[in-house]
């Protein structure tokens, strides 16, 4: 079993974290295992066996030198300000590094009651982390910067949310869980030491690249603002909707995190909002990029005083100048992501008109987002009279005959050829995607302990991109019943 841990999280001073062991869970059993993570802790999935490593993933017994904690942070919660969220139900053991010398974090989600539980029960339902260990892996599989999934640990215990459902926990890793909430939660409540100790901690660790500038704080904030914005240009080229983009849920390292009532799109659809308790839309699949802006906005007053410790005009000028990297950044991310997934190796001024129209078209047709764009790999670029597929996913197929026509002359202006092109757009247009209904018929059968589904969209998700035999059904539309599937908040 792993016996390397060590705890650099909790070497921070007392006011980051509070000393908690996880609260048992009764009668655990091994719900799915992660090969691919199980390696970043340089352990075999043989491991998983031991009744030791179900011992320590539910939170039973504390591994040799992990010194269990919960992270302490604030955020802002659909635009109000919580002064006070921290883990309520994970808890992190401590990191584990690898023969390659990287440090994971090691959380288990859902392993109890925390100071900072509120009213929560610090449990996590199976429905939840069977979502979110999907997801994970999913993200990985598409190369989007992300948290990763370990294993899930369930258990008959009855948890109460709108229905009685079973408990669960999920074992996650991440280089770090810190969270822009954290930098919140110091710099509102007017502890500026705080601030101070965790950014020079964060640089230490995961920025020494900028460690060498003359003001090292100014370029790490830069990093958060360029990774944030190329991940949400990630996001919007796959089709990914968060659904719950508080600032206490944005990774300052620009990972994926805390997986809730997410989802892909399945038809095209910009206004699409997958958290059905968000009323107003305020994480709308296509307000995504101006929520980030925003909440790196926060994350930026926060770093304030690290800025310009003497002068308050010079941090804020520093803060502004460094916030506008990100319509650049997001943008140069996005347009080349569009370019790379219409198979376009030259740039042209017009694309950007190429691109706009063809998602007007795409909305206006309620064009499947992954299909669409998987089947246009297979466009001719020769052959006017050649039925292509992708027309096949709108509503009205000459409407995508008249745009194609504009698709044709830009691949033929740039020699374009047809096999190689295929080749390189099937590289970045997934054929399969952690559809909702997908995860659903896994949790379905989770649900009568059959855990076969979770195994099997585990593993066809690490590879989106490959075709993989007799798994086509995976990539189909969703079926009539799952267009009314609703997810919840609540996990
Ligand atoms: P989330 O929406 O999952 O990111 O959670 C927001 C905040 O609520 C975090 O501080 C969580 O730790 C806390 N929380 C969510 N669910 C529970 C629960 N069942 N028990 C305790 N705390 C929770
Ligand atoms: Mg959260």
């Amino acid at each position: 079993m792993i016996s390397r841990f060590s705890n650099g999280y909790a070497r921070l001073p007392d006011d980051f974290f509070t000393r908690v062991d996880p609260t048992p869970l009764p009668a655990p059993y091994l719900i799915d295992v992660n090969p691919d993570a199980m390696a970043l802790l340089d352990m075999d999935v043989a491991a998983s066996a031991d009744p030791d490593f179900i011992a320590v993933f539910a939170g039973n017994r504390v591994p040799e030198g992990a010194k269990p904690v919960a992270m302490c942070y604030a955020g802002h919660q659909f635009g109000h300000y919580v002064p006070r969220l921290g883990d309520g139900r994970a808890i992190l053991l401590g990191e584990v590094t690898n023969q390659r010398g990287e440090a994971w974090e090691v959380q288990l989600k859902g392993a109890g009651q925390t100071r900072y539980s509120r009213d929560g029960d610090g449990r996590a339902v199976l429905r939840s982390t069977i979502r979110e260990y999907l997801c994970g892996e999913a993200m990985h599989g598409l190369g989007i910067p992300t948290t990763r999934a370990l294993c899930i640990v369930g258990s008959d215990e009855e948890v109460y949310r709108e229905q009685i459902e079973t408990a669960a926990v999920l074992a996650r890793l991440a280089p770090t869980h810190i969270r822009f909430g954290t930098f919140e939660y110091f710099f509102h409540s007017g502890q500026y030491r705080g601030v101070w100790e965790l950014a020079n901690w964060l640089l230490e660790r995961h920025f020494q690249h900028v460690s060498g500038y003359r003001n090292p704080y100014v370029e790490m904030l830069r990093e958060m603002v360029a990774s944030t914005a190329r991940l949400v240009a990630r996001w919007q080229l796959v089709g990914f909707a968060h659904g719950v983009m508080n600032t206490d849920n944005m990774s300052v390292l620009g990972l994926t995190l805390d997986y809730g009532p997410f989802g892909f799109l399945d038809t095209y659809e910009p206004g699409f909002v997958c958290n059905h308790s968000d009323h107003q839309g305020r994480y709308a699949f296509d307000k995504q990029p101006q929520v980030a802006l925003w909440n790196l906005s926060c994350l930026a007053q926060s770093m304030l005083p690290l800025l310009h410790p003497e002068d308050g005009d010079a941090a804020g000028a520093l803060a502004n100048e460094v916030l506008g990297d990100f319509e650049k950044v997001f943008m140069d991310a996005y347009i080349h992501g569009l370019r790379d997934k219409l198979g376009l190796v030259s740039e042209d001024g017009r694309d950007p008109v190429l691109f706009a129209e063809l998602l007007k078209l795409m909305a206006a047709n309620r064009a499947d987002h992954t299909r669409f764009f998987r089947a246009l790999s297979d466009f001719s670029s020769h052959d006017e009279r050649a039925r292509c597929a992708a027309g096949a996913e709108f509503a009205d197929p000459f409407a995508f005959d008249a745009w194609a026509e504009h698709y044709r002359q830009r691949l033929r202006a740039e020699h374009s050829q047809d096999d190689a092109r295929a080749r390189a757009m099937k590289r970045v247009n997934p054929k399969y995607i952690l559809r909702n209904y997908l995860a659903e018929q896994a949790i379905e059968k989770a649900r009568q302990r059959d855990f076969s589904e979770i195994e099997r969209l585990r593993r066809l998700l690490a590879r989106p991109f490959d075709e993989q035999p007799g798994m086509d059904a995976y990539a189909s539309s969703p079926p009539a019943w799952a267009r009314g599937i609703e997810v919840s908040c609540s996990s």
